[in-house]
């Protein structure tokens, strides 16, 4: 793949705060594009000065919900390298995302040469204080420029990359969250395993009406009995019961998770049995009084693990872990970005640096 690089002639300071930063308010210089039409597949791949897009008002993307994305991280270690952490993964999901959503794929080896030119001229943008990183957001809308319903004829394919801050800047607080028994997220055969934008759009009224009564996030039921367990929030969920630790098996609603993928890895590797199966929301309240569920987190790419300490369902709320993280939780978030951040050892070969 042929990369033309315009360099910005206006480089932004980087950010002097690096507390101050947050979530994916700041953006880097440059940003990666390349184009798709039906017919010569891709061309006119870019790096360019970070900037607005110019879209037609008839775009698809804005009509009929022609996007996908992918959310990844560049982890400073402590001698100074960048490192990712499996993001042939993404790629891969990227692509299935794609595929569902009737876009085109992206070779995988193509997306790398892409990120690693990114990164290669952005790179003093991964920040340096503890627990920070780059976000990388890759992405791509459909662009056909009529408001006729069809396949897609144009599409861009993106990355962006955003300095981030630290997701525990005041150390790991367990969330509060509500059993929503209202709205569902995703149905099998929909697009719950694909990573695209309007699943987002239907899980937004929910998260704001459990905001309004005090939590975090909430815990999706699934679209066809409202009964088993799939995701909290825009997270993979996991918990432990009666010393075994369950997690809902991907079932074509759930979006396959690379955390929970690696998360399930580790614990098989150091023998600890884990079971993917279907996981009603009865079993968990009755775990949650009888004092069998010990733990409960959710798991992803942002917050890597995120302890879940009180769980709401139909007026009553019940409590996990005492309200704290458990030893389980904790030990998982220490392994997975001791690993990410280069302070322990990767047995896995799950790093890969970026040179
Ligand atoms: C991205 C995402 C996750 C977590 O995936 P990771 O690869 O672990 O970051 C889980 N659920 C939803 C709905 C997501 O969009």
């Amino acid at each position: 793949m042929e990369i033309k690089i315009t360099k910005n002639a206006h480089c932004a300071a980087k950010p002097a705060d690096e507390s101050k930063l947050g979530f994916g308010k700041v953006f880097t210089d440059h940003m990666f594009i390349i184009e798709w039409d039906k017919g010569c597949g891709w061309h006119d791949a870019r790096i360019e000065p970070f900037g607005n897009l110019s879209i037609h008002p008839a775009s698809t993307t804005l009509h009929y919900g022609a996007e996908i994305f992918e959310g990844m991280k560049a982890y400073r270690k402590a001698d100074g390298s960048i490192q990712l952490f499996r993001p042939e993964e993404n790629f891969k999901r990227m692509n299935r995302s794609a595929a569902r959503m009737g876009l085109p794929e992206l070779p995988v080896e193509d997306a790398m040469e892409a990120l690693m030119a990114l990164l290669e001229l952005d790179k003093d943008w991964v920040p340096h204080s503890d627990g920070t990183s780059l976000y990388i957001r890759p992405f791509m809308i459909g662009d056909d420029h009529f408001l006729g319903v069809h396949g897609v004829g144009h599409a861009l394919w993106l990355i962006i990359l955003s300095p981030s801050g630290s997701y525990y800047p005041e150390g790991i607080n367990p969330v509060r969250i509500m059993i929503e028994d209202e709205d569902v997220r995703a149905v099998r055969g929909g697009t719950g395993e694909a990573k695209c934008g309007g699943n987002y759009g239907a899980s937004t009224r929910a998260g704001m009406r459990a905001e309004e009564r005090g939590y975090s996030q909430v815990l999706w039921l699934d679209g066809v009995d409202r009964k088993y367990i799939e995701e909290v929030g825009a997270m993979n969920v996991m918990f432990k019961i009666n010393g075994k630790i369950v997690t809902p098996m991907l079932n074509g609603s759930i979006l396959p998770g690379i955390t929970r993928m690696s998360i399930l890895e580790l614990l098989r590797a150091e023998g600890t049995e884990v079971e993917e199966r279907r996981l009603s929301v009865d079993e968990l309240i009755d775990a949650a009084k009888s004092g069998a569920l010990e733990e409960a987190w959710g798991c992803g790419t942002a917050a890597v693990i995120s302890p879940i300490g009180k769980l709401m369902y139909q007026g009553v709320e019940y409590e996990v872990c005492g309200g704290k993280i458990g030893p389980t939780s904790q030990r998982l978030y220490d392994t997975l970005t001791g690993i990410q951040w280069g302070k322990l050892p990767d047995s896995f070969g799950w790093v890969c640096p970026v040179k």
